[in-house]
């Protein structure tokens, strides 16, 4: 099983050791076939080497990317002499065949830690290198590969000796396999890390559920800039023992911190303890009717707003004005429900609300006139926001053994300046207002939403079904007769033409939606044919 070592080749990207080896293997009467910089390094220091393109015909070439990848070479490589036929086709197409091959790979590793583009990793990716490594590996029994100069003594004693034993040649097929699947770890590795992440980024658009996000990926370690410490940096403290969590047999407490702006340290002026379900609710309101600088109402139920208004121009009452509009969207729904406004509560406000069952009224603040007046109800919680109300800035959200952490969808720019115009006509004035205003609202609706507006009032609210379709349907059976002339908005692309038929089929106006759907020619098509305006956004706001 001795095999006399008459032919190598050697392609070594680490040049440790390779004169010595060379040295050797010259005395030794070994021909020394090589690629590139390997060769012009024996070369250089005296030895007779063969060009790799000599043996292939065919000139290294794209970079480097192609240089032994060839039969002239691979079938020298992969001969098993034990068989005849191997050695007459061999003879027949003129190939030698090879007993030692020595690589070592690309260094990928260390280009992948350094800073180099990620372009310039991946062409550290060696493809040549591996398929010889496998290739004299697979073939041990008549060839002894090395990929680690630390074997170079060995293979010289071996020749010395008069050839590579078996056992040798496995014990070094061993170590090449070991190598190269190393190598790939690291690809693998990398890749994950720094291409498939980015990846993800750019198909996000085949499936409707990913993030639509564009450019904040890339710095995901750069911890100096995430808002994210290692511990959460978030101190809360318990505030209170709720009377029981989302069901009567849970128990539940309040905690409160991060900052104390927010809903948790609303000042209670009236009404019965505040519920966990309330506190859910009043921050979703809360959060909807904040969205808006013009005075707005949001009403809430399970978290979803079941209406949400601004006040109608020059209203002499106008938070009474948003609240009547938020109201008369769906007031079969807004029965028990929560109410924000982001204005002082007016006493008319006070007089609508008297007449509604409603479970919490959260606003920055009430007219003594209003106090006096919901205070006879027993039922209706008064809640007072902090002056200097904010939204906590990162949104926690528990899963089992852990904690998700984001930062609150504090997107700001809602005006239709940067708006892409993809079907119909430009509106006008006051269309772009409403797809302004449904667009806004559409945020604070939780996914799938889609949000039927009119003249600053949603008319239609479709929340949190599974697939856009049955949010379009329910938004238009919610709207009834108001949804024909109605605009329309989704927090998210529509993934095929379906969901915007029922809404164009409802006789809605114009849509705005984010776009960035592999079919958004077929969803603008139908726009189209509608004759519907539609604009895209760029940015979507799910919510779950
Ligand atoms: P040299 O420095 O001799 O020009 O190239 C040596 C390196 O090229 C070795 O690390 C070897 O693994 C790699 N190599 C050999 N053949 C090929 C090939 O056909 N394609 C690629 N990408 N790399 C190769």
């Amino acid at each position: 099983d001795q095999i006399v070592i008459e032919r190598a080749l050697i392609s070594v990207s680490d040049k440790t050791g390779l004169l010595e080896l060379a040295a050797a293997l010259t005395t030794g009467g070994v021909e020394i076939v090589s690629t590139g910089s390997t060769a012009a390094t024996i070369r250089a220091a005296g030895y007779d080497v063969t060009d790799v393109f000599s043996v292939t015909g065919f000139p290294e070439s794209l970079d480097g990317r192609v240089k032994t990848l060839h039969p002239g070479v691979h079938a020298g490589i992969l001969a098993d002499l034990r068989l005849e036929a191997h050695e007459a086709q061999l003879t027949e197409l003129g190939i030698k065949a090879f007993q030692l091959v020595v690589v070592n790979l690309y260094p990928f590793v260390e280009t992948a830690l350094s800073d180099a583009e990620p372009a310039d990793v991946i062409e550290q990716i060696d493809i040549g290198g591996p398929a010889l490594v496998r290739a004299s590996a697979k073939n041990h029994a008549n060839v002894a590969i090395v990929v680690d100069p630390v074997n170079y003594g060995e293979i010289i004693e071996a020749m010395a000796a008069g050839g590579s034993t078996l056992k040798l040649r496995q014990k070094l097929a061993s170590l090449a396999f070991e190598h190269t699947a190393d190598y790939d770890l690291s690809v693998s590795a990398w890749f994950t890390e720094n291409v498939y992440d980015q990846w993800q980024d750019d198909t996000e658009a085949l499936d409707e559920d990913a993030t639509f996000d564009d450019d904040d990926d890339d710095d995901d370690d750069d911890d100096d800039e995430s808002p994210f410490p290692e511990g959460l940096g978030i101190e809360v403290t318990r505030d209170a023992i709720l009377r029981y969590g989302e069901n009567s047999h849970q128990a539940a407490a309040l905690y409160v911190g991060d900052g104390g702006r927010g809903i948790a340290q609303a000042r209670q002026l009236h009404g019965k303890e505040m519920s966990y379900n309330n506190y859910v609710d009043a921050d979703a309101a809360v959060r909807a009717a904040f969205d808006f600088s013009e005075p707005a109402v949001a009403i809430v139920k399970h978290a979803n707003p079941c209406g949400i208004a601004i006040a109608k121009p020059n209203a002499p009452d106008p938070i009474a004005s948003a609240h009547l509009r938020a109201h008369a969207c769906d007031p079969i729904s807004a029965f028990g429900g929560v109410i924000a406004a982001n204005r002082v509560v007016t006493l008319g406000m006070a007089e609508t609300i008297s007449e509604i069952f409603t479970e919490v009224l959260v606003a920055p603040g009430f007219e003594p006139s209003a106090v006096e007046l919901l205070t006879k109800k027993k039922n209706i919680r008064l809640l007072e926001l902090p002056a200097d109300y904010e939204r906590s800035s990162l949104e926690l959200h528990q899963i089992s053994g852990g904690l998700l952490v984001q930062e609150t969808d504090s997107f700001e720019d809602f005006s239709s300046n940067g708006w892409t115009l993809v079907a119909g006509p430009e509106v006008d004035a006051a269309t772009r207002a409403d797809l302004e205003f449904a667009w806004k609202s559409c945020r604070s609706v939780k996914s799938n939403a889609i949000l039927l507006a009119h003249a600053g009032a949603s008319v239609g609210v479709g929340m949190g079904q599974v697939n856009r379709v049955d949010s379009c349907h329910l938004a238009v059976s919610r709207a009834g007769e108001r949804a024909a002339g109605s605009v329309a908005a989704s927090d998210a692309f529509f993934p095929f033409a379906d969901g915007l038929e029922v809404l164009l089929d409802a006789g809605i106006a114009a849509v705005v939606q984010p776009g960035g759907s592999v079919r958004d020619p077929e969803v603008i098509a139908a726009a189209t044919a509608a004759g519907v305006s539609m604009y895209f956004t760029g940015e979507r706001h799910f919510f779950h």
